[in-house]
Parts: C-alpha cells; structure tokens; sequence
C-alpha cells in the first residue's frame, strides 16, 4: 500500500505537544478501534494513513532524512503511550522506525539514506527486515541465504520465515552470506561468531521478480499483525543495492536495528501491561462477588500492587537504558536486560490480570485476554530470554575479569 503523508505542520511540533497528540490518538482512535481491526484481520488501511500523517514512521528518523528525530529516551516515552492500544498497531511500524531505518541511517551510504529514508519516515516505504531463516533463529550467525556476485550485482538465493509486515512491505533489508560459503563457523552466536560471517545486507524491492511471500495459515497471538515467509529465487538486484557498499558488514547492521527495535520492545512491554493493569482494575472494581467489590479483598489487592511494582521497575528500567543510550555508545547489555525483564514482566502480568478476570479472561471480547495471547511473542523475538540471560551472564562474567565492574557499569571510576 502507498500512503501519501502531509505532516508539515510536525515540524515544528515541541515533544511535549506530540506526546499529547499520540496519547490522545490512542485513546481517541487507536483503541477504539480494535474491535474493527480484529474483525477485518488486519490493521485498516485508514488506521495505516493516520500513523503516516501523525508521524508514526519517523519518529527515530533525523530530521535531515525526513523523520521527527526524537531522542531514544522520547521514543521510549511515546512508545509507552502508543502501546497502551492493541501491539499489533506499533508492529505496522516497528520494522521501519526501529529495525530497518536504524541500519541503514549507521550503515547505508549518503545515497541510500537520502533514498530510502525520506520515504520512510513518511510511511511511503514500508520496510521488512529479513534475517530469520528455517536455519538461522536464535543463531542469526547461520544465515543460508547466500548473494553471488554478478558483472553487475548479485543474485540473491534463499528462504526467509517469520519476518513482520513482508507481506505488504514495499521493501526489504535481506541478510546474506557473500563468503561462498568459505568462513569457519562457530556456533555460540557470540559477537566474535557474528564478526568471523561474511554477512551482507541488500537493500531489496518486494516487486523484483524471483520475490514472493506467504502469510502463514495460522499465528498464535498477533493474528492481526501476520509475519511471512519469503522465498528468494535468484533475484537479480544491481550493485548499488548492497547496504554500505562493503561486504561482510552486515551483521553490524543488523545489530545497530537490532539494539534499537529491542528498547522499543521494552516500551512495548510497559505500555502493554499498563493497559493491562488498568482494564483489569476496572474489573475487579466493578465485579461484586460475596456481597462486595473483588478490589476490597485482599489477595486481589495484592495481585494489583504485584503487577504495579513490576510495571514501574520495567518503565523505569527502559527509561534509563534509553537514557545512556543518548548518551552516545549503544548500552547493549543494558538495553538486552531491559528487553528480557520487561518482556518476562508483561507476561506475569497478563497472566494474573486473565486470572482476575476470571470466565472473562477466556469467553467473550475483554481486551485482556487478546493482549496475553499477544504479548506472549515478546519473549521470543528480539532475542529469547533464555539467549538474553546467557548472553548476560558471559558479558558479566568477562568484564569483571577484564575490567573489574559489570558490563555497561554506572560506577563512577
Ligand atoms: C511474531 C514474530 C515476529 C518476528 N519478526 C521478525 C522479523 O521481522 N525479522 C526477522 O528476521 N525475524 C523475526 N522473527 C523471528 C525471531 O527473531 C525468532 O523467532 C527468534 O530469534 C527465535 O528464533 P526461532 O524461532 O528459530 O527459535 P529457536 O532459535 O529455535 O529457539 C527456540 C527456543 O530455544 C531456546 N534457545 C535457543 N537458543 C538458545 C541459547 N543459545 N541458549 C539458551 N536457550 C536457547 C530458547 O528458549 C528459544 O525460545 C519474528 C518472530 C515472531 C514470532
């Protein structure tokens, strides 16, 4: 789909009064919607509209290349609005203003910047970031996907699954090996592992011939935000389309939007749970059960005051790591720690806000038991907790060795 934004007017918006309209959309627009958008399957093309001329697809993007350029640490804060709504709105974005804009704004060349992000950032270019294979899940450094050389470019062979919005995407940001196949793997996904794969990122148009995707018959969770599979058969794509121009610097790219998609992640996971914890007290406010509110007793207040003291860690948690991140170099572990406890967070919380809905949280339409059923996927991509764990717990274990201080250490030395 092409949308066509008209945003002058955001330009010279303050952050506070765009905060005030994004909040005020997702009470005002986006939730009231989500019946709708369950009904149809899918988020509506007008709902896509309106994030484009609000600004929703740029809001990471530098003002040069069109977008808002918002710090991380407002992003996060606008994320927490946004997000009270259905998650599945923020993924019609997500791949563009997180994953893919990231990559290429660190990485691409001045032309492919001034090319891709401008129609980014208005929502003219949906993007899809494609590194998940059959092969190549947890272990993103097993891409199989591979890209010869030609006279003139290269011809890209492949399968890609799981990847958000490649279904309607204009573009994608495929990852593939162009070692011929000639590097020595090692399997513990390490970034030592990522750097020894000669691993590149092609800037990709879904209308090239030899492109094709498939949405999957059935998505447990998320049902309205569908990934796909992507099959890539000898798709010719010139020169000037390899990200940065360079081999083998893929998998940095990946990194880059990696690292900023996970922070989103986290401010999805806080947003969430506060609507959660909100409709939720509703209930129990107004559901009389042995002659009085369940909020009067005990054990329910308790289960309240449970899921408002993991919530306010979680958003104080992203705040901060979205914080260091402005501060310059990308807080990697703190940003990894944000993304796994937030995302475990929001899962306890839908857990315990479907129990106090009681028949509620399985029958009928409350929105509580769609938000747990999708926020479930949040424990999975960008990085699983188990992986998120182990990879702390090595970077714990070998900057205290090296330097004496845990990783991405506030001490002050
Ligand atoms: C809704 C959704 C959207 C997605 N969108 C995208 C997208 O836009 N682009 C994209 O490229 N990918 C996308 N993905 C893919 C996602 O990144 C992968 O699903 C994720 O990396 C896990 O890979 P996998 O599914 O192959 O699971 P596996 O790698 O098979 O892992 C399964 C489980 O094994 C355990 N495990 C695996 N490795 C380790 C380890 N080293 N240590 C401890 N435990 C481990 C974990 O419990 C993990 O959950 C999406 C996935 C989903 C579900």
């Amino acid at each position: 789909m092409t949308v066509t934004a008209d945003r002058p007017a955001l330009a010279t918006t303050d952050f506070d009064t765009y905060l005030r309209t994004i909040a005020a959309f997702t009470d005002d627009e986006l939730i009231p919607a989500e019946p709708d958008m369950v009904a149809a399957g899918q988020v509506p093309d007008a709902l896509v509209q309106r994030m484009a001329e609000l600004g929703l697809f740029g809001i990471s993007i530098p003002r040069a290349y069109g977008g808002l350029g918002w710090t991380m640490e407002q992003q996060v804060l606008l994320t927490y609005e946004f997000t009270r709504a259905s998650c599945v709105y923020r993924s019609r974005f997500s791949t563009v203003i997180g994953l893919c804009s990231q990559a290429i704004l660190d990485h691409g060349t001045e032309e492919q910047r001034r090319e891709m992000l401008l129609a980014m950032a208005a929502g003219r270019r949906v993007t899809s970031f494609a590194l998940t294979e059959p092969e190549a899940g947890s272990d993103a450094t097993n891409v199989q996907t591979v890209a010869r050389r030609t006279g003139d470019g290269w011809v890209i062979d492949g399968m890609k699954r799981y990847i958000t919005n490649a279904h309607w995407a204009d573009t994608l940001l495929v990852f593939a090996r162009t070692d011929d196949g000639g590097f020595a793997r090692t399997d513990d996904g390490s970034a030592e592992a990522a750097e020894a794969a000669e691993i590149s990122a092609f800037i990709v148009d879904t209308s090239l011939p030899g492109v094709s995707t498939r949405i999957p018959d059935l998505m447990n969770g998320h049902a309205e935000g569908p990934v796909a599979e992507i099959d890539l058969e000898s798709v010719a794509v010139p020169a000037d389309r390899l990200l940065g121009g360079t081999p083998g610097t893929g998998l940095k790219a990946a990194m880059r939007g990696i690292n900023h998609a996970r922070l989103h992640v986290a401010a999805t996971c806080v947003g969430q749970a506060t609507r959660m914890l909100e409709e939720t007290t509703r209930h129990v406010t107004g559901r009389r059960q042995f002659g009085a509110p369940l909020a009067d007793l005990g054990v329910v207040q308790a289960e309240l005051g449970r899921c408002y003291a993991e919530l306010e860690a979680g958003r104080a948690l992203a705040l901060d790591a979205a914080r260091a991140f402005d501060t310059g170099a990308v807080p990697r572990q703190r940003i990894s720690a944000a993304k796994l406890y937030c995302s475990e967070m929001v899962g306890r919380v839908a857990d315990r806000c479907v129990q106090l809905l009681g028949g509620e949280g399985i029958v009928g339409p409350h929105p509580v038991p769609r938000m747990w059923r999708d926020v479930r996927t949040l424990r999975i991509y960008e990085g699983a907790s188990a992986v998120h764990e182990r990879n702390l717990g090595r970077a714990t274990v070998k900057s205290v060795a090296a330097e004496g201080v845990l990783p991405d250490s506030y001490r002050v030395r």
